[in-house]
């Protein structure tokens, strides 16, 4: 079905694996934003956050705990970003739910954080309202 990311999870294409199990497989990012970014997949092909179950959340999520002790200890990071994009608006390029795990090192000039904007007039009680069923 052409997903790339299946590609990898099946061992058809090749990538830098640093973990794999039954279930979840972990590798480098082939375009990395720092040394050592990781992306952490499920086997089985879930979309996004819509539709994948939680336990397999729970799992990937997991192993991106186990992967950032050993990149404390292996490549010295400092500190870490995990994130997770789900459906094109938010920036998801490959349509196979993955979490990106980013080793941060001290002054490592990366900016990651989204750009808040007290200017965009966004209601905070009207979505608070509506998320409350008010
Ligand atoms: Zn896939």
């Amino acid at each position: 079905m052409g997903c790339v990311f299946c590609g990898i999870a099946s061992g058809k294409s090749a990538a830098y694996v640093v973990h794999e199990d039954e279930e979840v497989i972990a590798f480098l990012d082939s375009n990395p934003v720092s040394r050592g970014h990781t992306l952490i997949i499920s086997r089985k092909h879930y979309d996004n956050i819509l539709d994948i179950p939680e336990e397999m959340v729970m799992k990937i999520a997991a192993r991106a705990r186990e992967l950032a002790s050993l990149y404390r200890s292996r490549l010295g990071a400092d500190g870490f970003n995990t994130m997770q994009s789900s459906g094109k608006e938010a920036g998801q390029s490959v349509m196979h739910y993955h979490m990106h795990l980013v080793p941060r090192y001290k002054d490592d000039g990366l900016s990651l954080w989204l750009h808040r904007n007290a200017d965009k007039g966004i209601d905070i009680q009207e979505a608070f309202d509506r998320i409350r069923g008010r």
